[in-house]
């Protein structure tokens, strides 16, 4: 019998670990502080530590990481799905034409969340949420989705911080069982 999806999602770590370093040192040179991008109500949303520590790169096409290489088939139809966007630890990526304050705000509480669970947990979390679902039923999305939301229509009273990190905590708990090391 094969090993359960959780064990390989444990096992494919350090191949997606390197994967994004590699891809996010690739594209460097590339990136703007989201400071110098962002528009005064994005500033009033987040400490400026993070808007300053956060960069963007702009890119043809956004994909997820190529994890169905990483042993893990149930996800390799996933990462083929177009992105607007996709956040790795500080750095996200957007598809150029797709920039707005918008996604920069979504792609911005993928950042909180990265930096509040830390680098492998929150990969952990976000690829077993994601075990049968829909991308966007993944609580990691949802919020991101729901605030962006808010966000939009004016309606976001104060820092979302708070909130974005109890539902990061949150995720990880509802999944942290299938992760006993
Ligand atoms: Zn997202």
């Amino acid at each position: 019998m094969s090993e359960s999806i959780y064990a390989r999602l444990q096992q494919a770590l350090p191949s997606i670990r390197e994967w994004i370093a590699q891809f996010v040192a690739d594209h460097r040179e590339n990136g703007v502080q989201l400071s110098a991008l962002a528009e005064p109500a994005l500033l009033r949303c987040f400490p400026v530590e993070v808007l300053a520590g956060t960069t963007v790169v702009a890119l043809p096409e956004v994909r997820f990481p190529p994890v169905g290489e990483f042993g893990l088939p149930e996800f390799a139809q996933m990462a083929e799905m177009p992105l607007a966007g996709i956040t790795f630890d500080t750095t996200f990526f957007v598809k150029a034409g797709a920039q707005s304050q918008s996604l920069y705000f979504h792609e911005t509480v993928h950042v909180v969340q990265w930096e509040h669970l830390g680098f492998d947990r929150f990969l952990l979390t976000y690829a077993a949420n994601m075990i049968g679902r829909e991308y966007v039923q993944n609580p990691l999305e949802a919020i991101a989705y729901s605030l962006q939301g808010e966000f939009e229509a004016g309606k976001l009273s104060g820092s979302p911080v708070d909130r974005i990190q109890t539902s990061a905590s949150s995720a990880w708990s509802s999944v942290s069982e299938f992760f006993p090391s």
